[in-house]
């Protein structure tokens, strides 16, 4: 795989400052495809610095210009759609067509909701005898996660380009080679020089330098919620503007009257994609309890359709796989029934971080599967006694990203929605939609991205009086 021994720093490719790089490891076969280099807080504080410095002349470009420059680089990113997509593939394990129909061609129509967005947005408005002007907020310090390599990029970057604001990225230790990729189609759309830098790295080492940084206004970040608890404190301590895209733990609620068949399979398939590393899967199935037997079988039955190697990818890395493991084994030891998958390898994997799709019944809402995030192809399917024991029960966690209703009418199921303390909620499957906003209630998150919400993270705000 093409990978840059340098750092994306005021409009090119330059050395690092240290001498210290990482291996970037295929998860289907592990082998190494690459290396990129170790960013010091030395290559953090040059790529703050060309930030800063672009941030003024950025800031002052008209936002119709700054539109079709986002634009340019929306149609980049298209233009090298199976290239991104076979990088993402190779470094995160993802089957290749999804690769390419979600990992790719999701982050496209976001960067161009974002073309549009910039230059309709309503940057200054009247109130009264007030103009009120939406500012940029300065030096955005942008950290992602490997599991969508590029959307969570283009979830930051877009907004923050679209607001007026420069960028400092560093991406994902698992996934640079698609950070560096995009890197390339930022320069290849005539971005001014500056405006966005790349700094690849490990989190504790160039992460935390970013995060800490006098130069940097806003540090958004998705991850883990422990790193992202320990961002917030250091961005709290400075009175800097933080954004958190942090885990998740959502229900899949089937009231009585859905239809089951549809609700257990669309919902195994929401946990399954992506090897289960999405942080708004559904990863709890809720099922009343005279349905409970049925969803059962019909989710046993379904998990075998997805096949480790064609239709399910292996998960990120070793860690991954071994942590996700011994989640599985936590269930089986804490009394939830394995129906299907279990913590073996599957058979015929030597290589990869490959885990067997797994099922859970008999899960009760205390179990630790059915409490904290697993991040792997593991549903737990939990037995509720009526609504109000619904809602306890999807209530029930610490986080509070995403979910699913399903009922036979519509509005059965936003009346159970409205009662969720939740960012984001599916009604019978829902569609995936660009502009609406994507968030955490609770400890998964501060903030929101996408759409009009999103843009307004980057954004501060002045009133004039007249
Ligand atoms: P992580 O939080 O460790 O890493 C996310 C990003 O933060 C990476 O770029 C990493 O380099 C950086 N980082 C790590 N430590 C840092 C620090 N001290 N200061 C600044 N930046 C730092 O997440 P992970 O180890 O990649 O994944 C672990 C768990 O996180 C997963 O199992 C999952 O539960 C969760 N996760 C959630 C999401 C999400 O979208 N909400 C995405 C990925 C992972």
């Amino acid at each position: 795989m093409k990978a840059h021994d340098g750092m994306y720093i005021d409009g090119a490719w330059r050395p690092a400052a240290g001498h210290e790089s990482i291996e970037v490891v295929n998860p289907a076969d592990e082998q190494v495809i690459g290396s990129v280099p170790a960013g010091t807080p030395q290559d953090v504080d040059a790529a703050v610095r060309a930030a800063r410095a672009a941030l003024p002349a950025w800031a002052a470009t008209a936002p119709a210009d700054r539109a079709a420059l986002i634009g340019a680089l929306r149609d980049r990113l298209a233009a090298r759609r199976e290239e991104i997509a076979g990088t993402i593939s190779a470094e995160l394990g993802a089957p290749l067509g999804f690769a390419a129909a979600v990992h790719t061609d999701l982050p496209i129509a976001v960067a161009g909701s974002y073309a549009q967005l910039a230059a309709s947005y309503a940057f200054e408005e009247k109130v009264g005898n007030s103009t009120v002007l939406q500012e940029p907020v300065g030096v955005v310090g942008a950290i992602t996660p490997w599991n969508y390599p590029l959307h969570q990029i283009v979830a930051k970057v877009a907004p923050a380009l679209a607001a007026g604001c420069t960028i400092v990225l560093k991406p994902a230790e698992d996934t640079p080679l698609t950070a560096q990729l995009f890197a390339e189609a930022v320069d290849e759309a005539g971005i001014p020089a500056g405006v966005f830098n790349l700094v690849t790295g490990l989190g504790p080492v160039a992460g935390q330098a970013l995060a800490a940084h006098d130069g940097v206004d806003l540090v958004s970040f998705t991850g883990s919620t422990a790193v992202g608890k320990q961002i917030g404190a250091t961005a709290g301590g400075a009175v800097k503007r933080v954004a958190l895209e942090l885990g998740g733990k959502s229900a899949n609620v089937i009231l009585p009257s859905a239809d089951l068949a549809k609700a257990v399979n669309v919902g195994l398939g929401n946990v399954f994609a992506n090897s289960g590393q999405t942080c708004s899967a559904w990863t709890r199935m809720l099922v009343d309890a005279d349905r409970y037997d049925e969803a059962v079988e019909i989710a046993t039955a379904a998990a075998a359709k997805y096949v480790p190697g064609d239709r399910l990818g292996p998960v990120v890395n070793a860690k991954q796989r071994d942590r996700v493991r011994g989640y599985i084994r936590r269930g089986i030891e804490e009394g939830a029934r394995v129906v299907a998958g279990g913590p073996d390898a599957p058979e015929g994997f030597g290589n990869g971080y490959y885990i067997r799709p797994t099922v859970f019944a008999d899960v009760t809402p205390d179990m630790t599967i059915a409490q904290e995030e697993i991040f792997g192809p593991v549903v737990a399917i939990l037995k509720y006694q009526d609504e109000d024991d619904a809602l306890r029960i999807a209530n029930g966690t610490v986080y509070g990203l995403a979910g699913a209703v399903w009922a036979a009418e519509e509005s059965e199921a936003v009346a159970f929605a409205r009662r969720m303390d939740t960012g984001q909620v599916d009604i019978n499957g829902g569609r995936f939609n660009p502009l609406a906003p994507f968030g955490g209630y609770k400890q998964s998150g501060v903030g929101r991205e996408l759409g009009a919400h999103g843009l307004a993270e980057y954004l501060q705000t002045k009133s004039l009086q007249f």
